[in-house]
């Protein structure tokens, strides 16, 4: 299956992406990952884009499409895909077609994960990754013992750059300003679907698999 995750800044894309992958034979393609991959590398294009995202605003669509064109024409998407953080406005979306189109694919549906703005707000601020395992924690959510289990591992909690306040408040913003136009852009299209992102990840993961027809495993 084909699919792109739509949802703001701490929705939960990356997470619910991440058990797809692990249970279904489909890939994440997160331009928020291959960006900070860039940025940790130091090629030109990282460097170009760090000054943005630390801001919070949005990386230019020619970067980020560069990086997508690569990825969607790679034998390892054969099972199909995800697409986290992509697109993320219009332009973006309409310059996607033609390049699904030259590798034969299509989208399959495409998923709002929807969470309110107070929520948001907690888990973007709360959110860590634990230095050791990876683990993504959040010091307001996450049980007592993972984040001690990560501390007793020598792990530290660290905190992403653009996950501070002023940079959050920028990127919700964004999000509201241009990224939501693509919900009524898919709606239109007839490939929307909605799943309330709010409570345990089990249970948005449960409604995610509903609504995209799979069986949950
Ligand atoms: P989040 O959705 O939690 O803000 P991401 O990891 O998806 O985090 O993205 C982090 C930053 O990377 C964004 O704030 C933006 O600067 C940049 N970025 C990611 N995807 C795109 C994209 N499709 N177009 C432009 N910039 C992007």
């Amino acid at each position: 299956m084909r699919i792109v995750f739509l949802g703001a800044p701490g929705s939960g894309k990356g997470t619910q992406a991440q058990r797809l992958t692990a249970d279904f034979s489909m890939v994440q393609l997160s331009t928020g990952d291959l960006l900070r991959e860039a940025v940790r590398a130091g090629t030109p294009l990282g460097l170009q884009a760090k000054k943005r995202m630390d801001a919070g605003e949005l990386v230019s669509d020619d970067i980020v499409l560069a990086l997508i064109r690569e990825k969607l024409g790679s034998p390892e998407l054969r099972g199909g895909f995800i697409l986290d953080g992509f697109p993320r406005n219009v332009s973006q979306a309409q310059a996607l077609e033609p390049v699904l189109a030259e590798t034969g694919q299509r989208i399959d549906a495409v998923v709002l994960i929807d969470v309110d703005l107070d929520i948001l707000m907690k888990r973007l601020t709360g959110r860590r990754t634990c230095s050791v395992t990876g683990k993504l924690l959040n010091i307001h959510f996450s049980p007592q013992a993972e984040i001690d289990a990560c501390l007793q591992a020598g792990g530290e909690l660290l905190q992403r750059a653009d996950d501070n306040e002023q940079t959050i408040g920028n990127r919700l913003r964004v999000y509201r300003e241009q990224t939501e136009p693509l919900v009524q852009h898919y709606q239109r299209a007839g490939q929307l679907r909605v799943v309330d992102g709010e409570g345990t990840a089990d249970e948005v993961y449960a409604r995610l698999v509903n609504a995209l027809g799979l069986r949950a495993k």
